[in-house]
């Protein structure tokens, strides 16, 4: 690991200052989970660390006039011990898939959703485009966890994040903070992310100098029908331990009558972004919720992956992950293909 300079504001206002008025490359700490190992691999090598653990303003969950404000320190335990849990199923359902205690304790919100990609070309250095002589590694490569949808471009690394699908799925949106001292701006979770078509672009919106401050989701009560907003979500594992998914799904539902009145899902871990499905909530919306339907939205949500040489099983994972999100949404057995 190269030296750094650290630093440990105790102000949203202060870790902006401190981000912002050195000359050379910054980063932010929260949990450390995987920015130490990136820094140890010198995958990532900034001159100073900024340290956000002292800032108390981002740690916790309060109530708004529009619903619940996540501040981007709370940890994974904190959440699955809140009213959240019992309000956004979904969210617990992502934490519970996280079978280690010592992440569920010191992994943050904010440090999920701002995981830089699992990818092992980029994780050996060899860039999110995991390139050589200018030719993707992936194409030809040991592609098994790679993307089977929004991969037509040079960037085929799925997105890390566990939270934002079902945070996209339940509206939430970020608060984020810098470059400047005045600087704020508040972004739909579900645009937050991008597909690099360059090196240098990187994998969500932030500006150097930048970073999530606090996570903002409705109510779970729609504020239209009174309708209480039903959410799940559903991982593929592929071992009985801490893992990253190898397909995901989150579901957000309005069921009125037996029918579904409004439905948004998100899939991830198969796409560069989490992947909004709006095939799927088609296939949904104006029916009610059974094995059967389910499963058509879950055939929509893949109509258009393409798999790589490698990863054809995802597809299927992926489907099935859709519809057991949604049968798990709607309080039905989740059982089955
Ligand atoms: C050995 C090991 C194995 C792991 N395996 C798994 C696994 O299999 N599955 C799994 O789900 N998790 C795994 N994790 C945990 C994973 O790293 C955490 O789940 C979590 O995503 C990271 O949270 P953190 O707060 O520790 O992030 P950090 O490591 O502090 O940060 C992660 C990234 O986000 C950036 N960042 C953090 N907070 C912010 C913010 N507020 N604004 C802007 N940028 C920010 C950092 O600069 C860094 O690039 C593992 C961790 C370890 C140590």
């Amino acid at each position: 690991m190269r030296p750094f300079e650290y630093a440990h504001p105790e102000t949203e206002a202060q870790a902006v200052e401190l981000l912002n008025d050195h000359g050379g490359d910054t980063a932010i700490l929260a949990g450390g989970t995987d920015l130490i190992g990136l820094m140890k691999q010198e995958l990532l090598s900034p001159e100073r660390v900024v340290d956000l653990q002292h800032v108390e303003s981002m740690r916790g969950i309060a109530p708004t006039p529009d619903g619940v404000s996540i501040g981007a320190l709370t940890t994974l335990e904190e959440i699955a011990d809140s009213q959240l849990a019992v309000d956004y199923p979904s969210l617990l359902n992502v934490v519970d898939g996280h079978r280690s205690i010592q992440i569920q304790s010191m992994g943050t919100l904010g440090g999920d959703l701002c995981h830089l990609p699992n990818c092992w070309y980029f994780r050996n250095g060899y860039g999110l485009l995991a390139t050589e002589d200018g030719e993707s590694l992936v194409e030809e490569g040991d592609n098994r966890y790679h993307a089977i949808l929004g991969a037509n471009g040079p960037a085929k690394f799925v997105s890390a994040s566990r939270f934002a699908p079902a945070l996209i799925a339940l509206g939430a949106q970020v608060r984020i903070l810098g470059p400047g001292p005045e600087d704020e701006e508040t972004v739909p979770l579900e645009y937050f992310y991008i597909t690099p078509k360059t090196e240098s672009q990187g994998v969500n919106v932030m500006k150097p100098g930048q970073f999530v401050s606090h996570v903002l989701l409705p109510s779970a009560v729609s504020r239209d029908a009174q309708l209480a907003k039903q959410s799940a979500a559903y991982e593929v594992l592929e071992i009985e331990g801490l893992d990253w998914p190898l397909a995901a799904a989150a579901c957000s539902l309005e069921i009125d009558g037996g029918i579904v009145r409004d439905a948004k899902v998100v899939l991830g871990q198969v796409a560069p972004t989490p992947w909004v499905s709006h095939e799927a909530a088609s296939a949904i919306i104006g029916r009610p919720l059974t094995e059967e339907t389910a499963d058509e939205a879950g055939r929509a949500a893949v109509a258009s992956a393409r798999a790589l040489s490698k990863n054809e099983y995802k597809i299927w994972q992926a489907k099935t992950a859709v519809k057991r999100a949604l049968l798990a949404a709607a309080g039905l057995p989740t059982g089955g293909l």
